[in-house]
């Protein structure tokens, strides 16, 4: 544990997003090639879990959601995916609802929310991205097993093709999900904290894979709560708690003020990663 002399060591832009945050400009605002989030809330029964949350996610940059626990991070991929429903705001890809462009999407749930005894292959479970390709009752492509081949492959989960999902570790079973995902073919990848219960290993091949999927222009957009080492591999960040408590660039986001607000003054370490 040490603690952090900010102002030291970065270069502090502070970006309260109550408003506009200033770091975003007017013409990122209406970027079609951008997701746009405007004024979303929501409500599950009668407790607010989001608030007027302003932001977008580019293509090209890894963008990190973060904030502690029931800060809102899961709700807010959830609500842009249109699996809650939001009491406010809009959520647009390329000037349209998001929600009715899903095809475009590849979404990895948090692992608390997989059935892990479901009795599935690895490659049944890798199969399960291309039905949106074949449909279920069309067998799948030679082009389709090609796909889920080179998806596992690149997670280096090729050889547990035949094993049942539930047999493998944590961080195996994050990479044959991270498979999944790419055997979809998406422009946007969505993971709802990819980096819990990992090993070292999962986590370089899944930096990676984010690393060129940015690359190649998509979007991706990753639920973290840990503000370790790791948070250097993210270019931009949403720092949430109910509310949005800043969004930009790493850089401009890590700021003492910032981190205050979102995690109340509980930010004891984290390193040089700005
Ligand atoms: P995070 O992912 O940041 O930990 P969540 O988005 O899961 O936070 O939850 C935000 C808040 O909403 C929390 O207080 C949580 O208890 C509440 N919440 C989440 N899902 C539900 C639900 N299905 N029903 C009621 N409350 C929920
Ligand atoms: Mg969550």
């Amino acid at each position: 544990m040490k603690s952090v002399s900010f102002a030291a060591k970065f270069r502090l832009y502070p970006v309260n997003t109550r408003e506009l945050p200033e770091t975003i400009k007017a013409s990122d605002m209406t970027s079609t090639a951008a997701i746009n989030i405007a004024h979303v809330g929501v409500h599950y029964r009668t407790q607010e879990a989001l608030r007027d949350v302003n932001c977008i996610v580019k293509p090209g940059k890894v963008t990190g959601i973060f904030g502690p626990n029931g800060a809102g991070k899961s709700t807010l991929m959830k609500a842009m995916l249109g699996l809650v429903p939001v009491s406010s705001g809009t959520v647009l890809y390329q000037g349209k609802p998001l929600m009715q462009q899903l095809d475009r999407v590849a979404y990895v749930p948090q692992r608390s929310q997989i059935d892990w005894t479901y009795p599935a292959t690895v490659w049944d479970v890798v199969m399960m991205g291309r039905v949106k390709k074949t449909g279920w009752l069309r067998s799948f492509s030679a082009v389709s097993r090609q796909v889920a081949k080179n998806a596992l492959e690149r997670v280096g989960m090729i050889e547990y093709c035949d094993r049942p999902i539930g047999q493998l570790s944590g961080g195996q079973q994050q990479r044959v999900f991270l498979a999944r995902a790419l055997t979809q073919q998406a422009e946007i990848f969505c993971f709802d904290e990819p980096l819990v219960g990992i090993d070292q290993k999962t986590q370089s091949v899944i930096f990676e894979v984010f690393r060129e999927l940015a690359t190649d222009k998509k979007i991706v957009l990753v639920v973290n709560h840990d503000l370790g080492e790791s948070i250097a591999h993210f270019d931009d960040l949403i720092l949430l708690n109910r509310e949005l408590i800043a969004t930009g660039s790493r850089q401009q986001v890590l700021t003492e003020e910032n981190l205050n607000l979102a995690y109340g003054g509980k930010v004891m370490y984290f390193s040089d990663a700005a």
